[in-house]
């Protein structure tokens, strides 16, 4: 697969899907800005890029944040170039029953997902139209379909296909594409917490997990940063306002 070497920025990359996305843009040739909450925390993914040769900086930002937004994307142009390739995979949860579920969590898995994703976007498409090329892509979710205990997370997980949509139809004019990536279970941290939330080992949960997935197993990091390998790719500029479902199998 061929791709230009260019400055990507992935969100919530200290750990996880983020992580496994930073590295895998790195191996592509891309420089990264590895953006997480704690600058520190990001250390781990910067030394496995610049220890495979490749280039990175750790930078501490609350995405839903506007200055440190602005901050942070001044920072990768300043040390990296300007970015024309964002991964806005930052997430959390906050899950609980509607009865149950306070304003306060349902402000913060907002306010990180769509809030986030939007000043992120905000801030680095100045950079994409300059550039005349862009390449975003949008971590939403299964989950986007509805589950159980989650109506701030799949609120916001659908809320992100619809911002992805209308990113595709205005900045597609200057050479940017914007896309979705909706993973099943993927095994991190976050889907270890869903487990203790449950009361059930994580190995059991993902036992489980895997019996009710069509390729018998649950998702790993690397499968989501594969897709946005290619999705991030020169060869993908006719792919933009789509959904994409990576989860093992068919979705409704
Ligand atoms: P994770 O919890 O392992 O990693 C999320 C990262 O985001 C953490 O490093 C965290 O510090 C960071 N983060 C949280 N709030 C932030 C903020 N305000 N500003 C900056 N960084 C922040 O989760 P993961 O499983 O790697 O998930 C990554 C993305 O993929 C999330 O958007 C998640 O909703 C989505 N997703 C995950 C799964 C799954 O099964 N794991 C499935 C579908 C979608």
């Amino acid at each position: 697969m061929s791709t230009t070497p260019r400055t990507a920025i992935v969100t919530g990359a200290a750990r996880g899907i983020g992580a496994a996305t930073a590295r895998r843009l790195a191996a592509d040739g891309h420089a990264v800005g590895v953006l997480d909450l704690d600058e520190a925390a990001c250390a781990d993914t910067v030394a496995a890029i610049t220890g495979a040769g490749g280039r990175a900086i750790a930078v501490g930002v609350d995405v839903s944040k506007a200055d440190q937004v602005a901050a942070a994307v001044q920072r990768v142009a300043d040390e990296l170039g300007a970015p024309t390739i964002l991964v806005n995979n930052a997430g959390i949860t906050r899950d609980n029953l509607i009865f149950r579920m306070t304003e306060e969590d349902w402000d913060a898995v907002i306010n990180v997902h769509l809030r986030g994703s939007f000043l992120m976007t905000r801030a680095v498409q100045t950079h994409m139209t300059a550039e005349k090329f862009g390449r975003i892509v949008n971590l939403s979710s299964t989950s986007a379909q509805g589950n159980r205990g989650q109506v701030n997370y799949s609120a916001a997980k659908a809320g992100l296909q619809g911002f992805t949509k209308t990113l595709a139809i205005e900045l597609g004019q200057f050479g940017v594409t914007a896309n979705a990536i909706a993973p099943g279970f993927i095994q991190s941290e976050m889907t270890r917490a869903t487990a203790e939330r449950l009361g059930v080992s994580f190995d059991d949960f993902i036992a489980h997990s895997a019996k009710e997935i069509p390729v018998q197993r649950v998702g790993q990091p690397d499968d989501i940063a594969a897709m946005v390998s290619f999705l991030t790719s020169d060869e993908a500029g006719f792919v933009s306002g789509q959904v994409i479902y990576v989860a093992g199998g068919p979705q409704d």
